[in-house]
């Protein structure tokens, strides 16, 4: 969740970059194909020009143009309302007429940027024809040209692929899956809220209620205050799974704990395609220590009244890092937490980095969403997983997330 560095080496490098927030992008396409007023008699006539649409559920991507088969672009690129900092990783965008065709995309202005600017061995977009099978792009390259500029190119074998930076998870994928899973037997679902655009913000709760709760510890899971962050959605959403799934090893983690779940925080950045941001172009997770996003003010609201009745046992927010110079699975946890080497144990988070109020100041706590642990005073554990790492698949995602609730599970048996 920490570009920072990353956002600000953009904004003071390439300023003729930046365009307006969260505007609609500008096709500057040439146009006019409709001109051969001859087509049917020409044999050698061109083929459709090539398109390009965003507008879609999660689609982004800044300012574009079109020459032939290559597309020329720039990231949508966004300043927070709140702490001013610009961020600009996440790309979703549509092709049209590219069967057939070697089309290359050309990003521009990506220096610093952790997705393109470096080891770009490792920073493959991913492509779909079907929006569900997700495939790699794997001739890409990068250059110091335009502010630097990342160029992949690829064949695709259908007329309209969708290309993203990782496996996307947009807002309506998501509420749907949560909506589902609030259906099943083990579970129930509450709305707790809407967000400024007024999409609904879910709590699951997950447990056995054959078995009286007295007794249960409580965990609360908290997912995508960040927009683009959706390998940590992969990861939720595989633990929730795998919590439904009927396999033995759930079962206990249902008898004895009790899952309170809020997969998205931020329905609306999700929706629109953002980094990071809400629809107000705020950054939630800096929000914790005042009250100016209504999202964060309906979860800290009810976290409060869980850390009353009936108290946390455990609070896991789940991002997933975009920095550059964290190639690895991460987590933020407290110094001297017993929780961090079990979860090191069973999955692929390997680093801890230090968390909590005693390594850092209020506003660097606010910053990180640590103003959390200063209300709940429980453990609390930032999991970063790095999308960066070109061996993920949507299942490893989910199986992490798999292995992350055997850990929760392993270490409340301990
Ligand atoms: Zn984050």
């Amino acid at each position: 969740m920490h570009v920072l560095v990353n956002a600000l080496l953009i904004l003071a490098c390439h300023p003729q970059v930046a365009v307006p927030v969260d505007s609609e992008p500008t096709p500057e396409a040439d146009t006019d194909t409709d001109t051969d007023t001859d087509a049917d008699t020409d044999a050698d006539a061109e083929p459709p020009a090539l398109t390009l649409r965003t507008d879609f559920d999660s689609g982004s991507l800044g300012p574009w143009s079109i020459r032939g088969d290559t597309v020329t672009a720039s990231l949508n690129t966004v300043t927070m309302a709140n702490t001013g900092d610009v961020y600009a990783y996440w790309m979703f965008f549509e092709l049209g007429g590219a069967l057939g065709r070697e089309v290359a995309v050309e990003l521009r202005g990506v220096d610093g940027n952790p997705f393109f600017g470096e080891h770009p061995e490792e920073n493959q977009v991913v492509y779909s024809c079907d929006g569900s099978t997700w495939e790699r792009v794997t001739d890409h390259s990068t250059s110091p040209l335009a502010g630097g500029t990342h160029r992949f190119s690829h064949s695709y074998p259908c007329d309209r692929p969708r290309i993203a930076t990782f496996f996307p998870f947009p807002y309506e994928q998501l509420d749907s899956w949560t909506r589902t899973t609030g259906k099943n037997p083990l579970a129930s679902l509450r709305i707790l809220g809407q967000s400024a655009q007024g999409r609904d913000i879910h709590e699951l709760t997950i447990t056995n209620s054959d078995v009286p709760d007295g007794g249960k510890r409580t965990v609360f899971i908290l997912g995508r205050q960040h927009a683009g962050e959706t390998a940590g959605s992969y990861e939720l959403t595989g633990l929730v799974d795998f919590l439904l799934s009927g396999q033995p090893e759930a079962q206990p983690l249902l008898d004895d704990l009790i899952w309170r779940v809020v997969p998205m925080l931020n329905p609306d950045g999700a929706a629109l395609g953002h980094s990071r941001a809400t629809s107000l172009l705020r950054d939630p997770n800096a929000d914790w220590a005042n009250d100016s996003s209504v999202e964060v003010n309906i979860v800290r609201a009810h976290l409060e009244a869980l850390a009353l009745e009936p108290g946390l046992d455990m609070v896991l927010d789940w991002h997933n890092q975009v920095n550059d110079e964290r190639w690895y699975d991460y987590v933020y946890s407290p110094s001297g937490n017993t929780f961090f080497p079990v979860l090191s144990g069973w999955t692929s988070f390997d680093e801890q980095l230090a968390s909590g109020p005693s390594s850092c100041t209020a506003s660097d706590c606010s910053f990180r969403g640590w103003a959390m642990t200063h209300v709940l005073d429980d453990p609390m554990f930032v999991l970063e997983p790095s999308p960066h790492q070109v061996h993920w698949t949507i299942a490893s995602l989910q199986e992490q997330g798999r292995l992350t609730a055997q850990a929760i599970g392993g270490w409340f048996q301990r």
